[in-house]
């Protein structure tokens, strides 16, 4: 695979990096994730011009000042699409600090940028997972800028990860700092409850970008929806759950600790997932808006 690295492809074995790299001991690292999908008019990447705008966002707030802005940033996700001959996939844009400063505010560390890509089809099975609640909280939004996609932040989600692994359980679930549902290492969570669809506030959590894709969906297909808090205590009353997230895509949740909902998928999950693949995969025009093609 070709990886495009500080503005020129390169082997991936050439892409090599000092043992003292800021960003492999202090999590000083941004980045971001996104899909691409195999259409009529060839791949097209999904809701690119958000996750572009994401990872200029996490960058800030880690004060990476990075020499390329979102023109330059799409053009090499799709430089690096097109190089590697890939239908569908995922693309992985990353900022870091290499070798240089091991100060924790590094100001002389070398700044590198980088666009990985790599094979992915679209999930198409609806396999529902168990999952547990875990021990670990997700970070206050007091603690850390939650809106931003720190590599720092996955230590936590890898700690819930393992937990829940552990356990014999598919998955985890985290609660926010104040006990309410919040969601999962890596995947916004979201519960139906009397035809209902509901998801944690964007402050709490990892406001993604597929959580408003489903968001924006129920709204066109006529599904209401809340964003509020969920009290775990409330989990019993919900019929459906399921997380949703750039990698999972959407996936059905059977079970969260001793509550087995007696559908998985439910209805309005399987909507949602049926109608986000016609998003992602150019079926549909509503919206076309989320994609963008590849140009050859
Ligand atoms: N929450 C967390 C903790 C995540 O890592 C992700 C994946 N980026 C998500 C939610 C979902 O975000 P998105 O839909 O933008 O991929």
């Amino acid at each position: 695979m070709l990886f495009w690295l500080d503005g020129r492809l390169v082997e991936e074995a050439e892409a090599r990096f000092p043992l003292l790299s800021h960003s492999l001991h202090y999590g000083s690292a941004v980045f971001d994730g996104l899909r691409f999908y195999e259409t009529a008019e060839g791949p097209a990447a999904f809701r690119l011009e958000e996750h572009i705008e994401r990872f200029l966002h996490s960058a800030r707030q880690f004060r990476l000042a990075l020499p390329y802005g979102a023109g330059a940033l799409r053009d090499a996700v799709f430089q690096t699409i097109r190089v590697n001959a890939l239908r569908a996939g995922y693309a992985r844009p990353i900022a870091f600090l290499g070798g240089g400063d091991m100060e924790l505010n590094a100001v002389k560390a070398d700044l590198h940028v980088a666009v990985a890509v790599w094979p992915w089809s679209p999930r198409l099975g609806t396999e529902a997972i168990r999952v547990r609640v875990s021990s670990y909280r997700r970070s206050s939004p007091k603690s850390t800028v939650l809106s931003a996609k720190l590599t720092g932040h996955y230590a936590n989600s890898i700690l819930a990860r393992q937990e829940a692994r552990d356990g014999g359980f598919h998955e985890a679930l985290l609660l926010d700092h104040e006990g309410n549902v919040a969601e999962g290492p890596g995947a916004n969570f979201f519960a139906v409850k009397d035809g209902v669809l509901v998801t944690p506030p964007a402050e709490k959590v990892f406001a993604g970008i597929t959580r408003d894709s489903m968001l924006a969906l129920a709204g066109a297909l006529g599904i209401p929806s809340e964003v509020r808090d969920i009290a775990p205590a409330e989990l019993p009353a919900c019929q459906e759950a399921f997380f949703a997230g750039t990698a999972v895509e959407a996936v059905p949740i059977a079970a969260i600790d001793g509550t087995a909902f007696a559908t998985a998928p439910g209805p309005v999950t399987e909507r949602l997932k049926a109608a986000f693949a016609d998003a992602a995969c150019g079926r549909e025009r509503r919206f076309a808006r989320w994609r963008s093609v590849v140009p050859r």
